[in-house]
């Protein structure tokens, strides 16, 4: 009997050259094999006659062959291997390109069933590339009747060979003991683990295989709500300084702010206040659209701690940035009495109650931080969690980075920054990509949540268009005139996506597992796009350039003279998403808009808009694809960013959704995010049994296999 943990190289008869293939696919375990699902299937439950065959259905014959040729095709130059097929009710031609060894298998006289797709062309009807299988007396057809799992591949591994490895492998297993619990598995319908592994596999019916799913599925985000409600509830044990501020204090702060705070930047505070105030440490997201104005409430909260005596650490993801937040906290506290640090790789500043703001040495810097003499220090994360010995840090706030794994920052922080404290820190992070609620629900069900939804009055909406080949120079026209009226634009150039594949077997597209982004290959769009646009383009007027390989006093200076206005337009990669702030900008010019998700779009547009002159936001695309179109045009109706999250989510799926990002969800799982039912059937379903069983005492199984996905997950 195999069991789950067996590697597949001990399998005898797992071929050297199929390890590899699956490797590819991060494929090393019986376990592994087994729970790679089957992403769709193809119905070929009825054998039809060849008389009935419809066009472009799906469907399987069963016949004998009459007569195999092969030759090579005239145009392109492939072999083309042509079977005559026959059944009692007429013939069929059926056709394979470049698969010369099935004219070996497929001699006239043998009988066989073949399943795939009838097409017409050029007045005849033919079945192309039909997946086979001859059949013996004793033969159990696999391939091409009933229900046909098809895989996602990888480029020579196709469904056919997967089905042959895992088919086998299947029917040797052990028995398995299932880790959701029975009654779980009762009150949800679920199928116990056996059944459904064998039925994901290979499913009689559309239903069991739905109802398998499903149970996997369930799985996963069972594991995840288990995890979540186990982090909230140890944190709930930990303690953390009690932060005040009474109600005058916190009146005459808010009262010297530079404007008056709008209703859900209130609320937000008063949650984060609430939060700050008890015994247990907060662990709390703040997400707000871009422009919401997060940072002031973090500030407030900042201010907070040091009027505690405590330390605040403000980090932010880039550098740009961080000097950005400095020089915010600066004027938000230019009245009140606390000192701010800023600490970044290529710089050290600081900031006194004397409003006396300075260079310093690192070496001073640290050492007024590890005195305590100062409160607030801003930097970046990579500064921050190497170099500094707090006196008394009470509170991290982080900002951008990302929405996920703030579990993981949180044991972070407090093991690098409070090594050896009894007590541990309050924790606050900021995001502006608004996540729907079901996701929010899933990924940071560990959080407590406060949003804000509204943008500070007197914001003009952002006017966002399309921009289509014929318009590009009636664009460049209106940016010209945007800026001879003195304002700034920027340019943001494509993005360089990976390639989908063609799999040989169906016919249908699936992304290929992502390429990490060639960094260079982005360096030369940007180098371009600038060289037009400075030279050709707007040749009279001044044109910087921004992307992720230059250093950092590079980037600070390009940054500083664009925000100055001493250039008028920045051409720059997506390093510009995260939080610049320039709000003479009114252009916001897109390239190959249609490259980027929407989220990202809407965090470019953010951008501008962002004072009282009306912005714009430019979509330039050579795309018609309606999905462009409808993706697009969402940008432009959405009335906010959640409800823009959501739109995306239903147009992408949360695979897409979430990007880049290796969360080490399964896709099974990733697929069923939006899936609000199944998600609550979680939930609860964790809540029920963390009710009953604390510490998965009884439930070791359960225990096990958590401890398995939490070191998997990363939803960093
Ligand atoms: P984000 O939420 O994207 O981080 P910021 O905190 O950078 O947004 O705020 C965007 C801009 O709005 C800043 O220039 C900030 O000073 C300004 N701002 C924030 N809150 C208000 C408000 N209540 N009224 C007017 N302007 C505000
Ligand atoms: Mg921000």
């Amino acid at each position: 009997m195999l069991k789950l943990d067996l590697e597949l190289s001990k399998i005898s008869g797992v071929g050297e050259k199929f390890l590899k293939r699956l490797d590819k696919l991060s494929i090393k375990t019986v376990r592994d094999l087994l729970w790679h699902f089957p992403f769709r299937y193809e119905d070929y439950s009825k054998i039809v006659k060849i008389a009935d065959l419809k066009i472009n259905q799906p469907a399987t014959i069963r016949g004998v062959v009459r007569k195999v040729a092969t030759r090579r095709t005239w145009k392109r130059k492939m072999l083309l291997v042509e079977a005559v097929i026959v059944d009692e009710t007429g013939g069929v031609s059926a056709i394979w390109f470049n698969q010369p060894y099935i004219a070996q298998v497929l001699k006239p006289g043998r009988e066989a069933n073949f399943a795939g797709r009838a097409i017409s062309s050029q007045g005849r009807v033919y079945l192309s590339n039909p997946t086979y299988e001859t059949i013996s007396n004793r033969t159990v057809v696999k391939h091409t009747a009933g229900l046909i799992p098809i895989y996602p591949e990888t480029k020579s591994l196709t469904s056919r060979g997967l089905r042959y490895l895992i088919e086998p492998i299947l029917n040797g297993l052990e028995k398995l003991e299932d880790f959701v619990p029975e009654e779980i598995l009762e009150e949800y319908d679920l199928p116990e683990v056996n059944s459904a592994l064998h039925k994901v596999h290979f499913p009689r019916t559309m239903d069991q295989a739905e109802k398998s799913r499903k149970r996997f599925a369930f799985e996963d985000l069972f594991l995840l709500q288990l995890n979540n409600l186990r982090v909230k509830r140890s944190l709930l044990k930990e303690k953390a300084p009690a932060l005040k501020i009474n109600a005058e204090q916190l009146e005459a702060i808010i009262k010297s702010l530079p404007f008056e705070l709008t209703g859900s930047q209130r609320r937000s505070l008063d949650e984060i206040i609430s939060d700050l105030s008890k015994l247990q440490p907060m662990n709390r997201l703040l997400q707000g659209d871009v422009g919401s104005g997060k940072t002031v409430v973090a500030a407030v909260a900042a201010f907070i701690s040091a009027l505690n005596n405590k330390q605040a650490a403000f980090m932010a993801p880039t550098e740009v940035l961080a000097r950005q937040h400095y020089k915010t906290l600066m004027s938000i506290f230019k009245n009140l009495d606390v000192s701010i640090g800023l600490l970044t790789g290529s710089e050290a500043r600081a900031f006194y109650s004397d409003n006396l703001e300075s260079k310093k040495t690192k070496f001073q810097l640290l050492k007024e931080i590890s005195s305590g003499q100062i409160k607030v220090i801003v930097g970046t994360h990579a500064v921050i969690q190497k170099s500094i010995v707090f006196q008394d840090l009470a509170l991290a706030i982080i900002d951008e980075q990302h929405r996920f794994g703030v579990e993981q920052r949180a044991a972070l922080v407090k093991k690098e920054l409070n090594p050896g404290e009894e007590t541990t820190i309050h924790f606050l992070s900021m995001g502006a990509t608004p996540i729907p609620r079901t996701l929010s629900l899933t990924l940071f069900g560990d959080l407590d949540l406060s949003i804000i939804d509204e943008l500070p009055i007197g914001r003009k909406p952002i006017i966002t268009k399309i921009v289509s080949p014929a318009n590009r120079n009636k664009a460049y026209a209106f940016i010209r005139e945007q800026i001879k009226s003195g304002r700034q634009a920027f340019v943001i150039c494509p993005r360089i996506v990976a390639a989908e594949v063609e799999t040989e077997e169906s016919g249908a597209t699936i992304p290929m597992i992502k390429k990490r982004k060639d960094l260079w290959q982005e360096v030369k769009n940007v180098t371009e796009e600038y060289e037009k646009l400075s030279q050709k383009v707007f040749p009279d007027l001044k044109v910087a350039m921004l992307h992720g390989k230059l250093k950092s006093p590079e980037k600070a200076a390009i940054m500083s003279d664009f925000a100055a206005g001493k250039t008028h337009i920045l051409v720059s990669t997506s390093v510009i998403e995260v939080g610049v702030d320039v709000p003479n900008a009114t252009i916001m010019m897109i390239e190959g808009a249609d490259r980027f998700g929407l989220a990202q779009l809407y965090q470019f547009r953010g951008r501008v808009g962002r004072a009282e002159h009306q912005s714009y936001c430019l979509l330039f695309t050579d795309s018609e694809s309606a999905a462009t179109q409808q993706r697009l045009n969402a940008l432009i109706k959405a009335k906010n960013g959640f409800e823009l999250a959501e739109i995306d989510l239903k147009l992408r799926g949360p695979g897409q959704f979430l990007g880049d990002k290796q969360t080490g969800l399964p896709d099974l799982a990733m697929r069923s995010l939006n899936n609000i039912i199944l998600v609550r059937e979680a939930r609860s379903a964790a809540v029920k049994i963390l009710e009953q069983d604390q510490e998965l005492i009884y439930h070791p199984m359960l225990a096990a296999q958590l401890g398995r996905f939490e070191k998997n997950i990363h939803l960093e």
